[in-house]
């Protein structure tokens, strides 16, 4: 990308991605013979195919909530297997508000920092029935005031619960927006707030996915793939001193 380029031709980065995401979908279900479907290839994250699985369910946004935070430093696999078998449990907060928290952790084992996820998802419960009925506000602010609930978590909940705009940035977006030079922030918070303002809304709930399969698997964190990069020409490699 030449240097002093100010603006983000964010349609053809979009298209290009898309483009690499089909591509790259179709080449690895013919290798493996299966769909999409672990941390190293996903083409639905773990929380997206919660939330689909739920669509038509009262319950839907405790569904898509309890797997986003299980979800946390979790892999994918883990993430599908715990949340199913905690929401076959605890299809609602009122249920998961009757059980104990050692019984809460045993379901939620191996997620990542399973116990300390427990002791969140009881006391949230708790929250949403003396608060709010029941059901999970959809609202950013309600939703970072109830414990272990960071700004990934609220986006995906409002994202995917509620179909509202929000933009989830994980290490993989933050990484890829940076080294390209699009914003230039020290934390994964400060990168959603940039591209809040310089992205165009129609793409926020996209990005997302878009970016954490390209981080995965061509955006590496140690020597990215940029010769064989569908983005180079809009990137600025910033950082980026070892390449494949
Ligand atoms: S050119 Fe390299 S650093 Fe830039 S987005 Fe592509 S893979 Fe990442």
């Amino acid at each position: 990308m030449p240097s002093g380029t100010v603006k983000i031709a964010w349609g053809e980065i979009i298209r290009a991605l898309e483009k690499w995401r089909i591509d790259f979908t179709h080449a690895m279900g013919n290798a493996t013979g299966n769909a999409m479907g672990n941390a190293t290839g996903t083409a639905n994250p773990s929380v997206t195919t919660v939330a689909e699985r739920y669509r038509e369910d009262k319950n839907a946004p405790w569904a898509v909530l309890v797997s986003t935070i299980l979800s946390l430093r979790t892999k994918d696999e883990v993430t599908l297997v715990t949340s199913k078998r905690l929401l076959e449990k605890a299809p609602g907060p009122a249920a998961l508000s009757r059980m104990k928290e050692e019984d809460i952790a045993r379901l939620a084992y191996p997620a990542g920092f399973y116990r300390t996820k427990a002791a969140s998802l009881k006391k949230i419960a708790a929250i949403l029935l003396a608060e709010y009925g029941g059901d999970v506000p959809a609202d950013m602010d309600k939703l970072l005031a109830l414990p272990g609930v960071g700004r990934k978590t609220a986006n995906l909940v409002l994202i995917e619960a509620f179909d509202l705009p929000g933009i989830c940035v994980d290490i993989h977006v933050h990484r890829i927006n940076n080294r390209a030079g699009w914003v230039s922030t020290k934390t994964p918070e400060e990168t959603e707030m940039t591209l809040r303002s310089i992205l165009p809304q129609k793409y926020w709930k996209r990005i997302n996915a878009l970016l954490v399969l390209y981080g995965q698997n061509l955006c590496r964190p140690v020597s990215p793939y940029c010769s064989r990069c569908v983005i180079k020409k809009y990137c600025r490699q910033n950082g980026v001193d070892r390449t494949r």
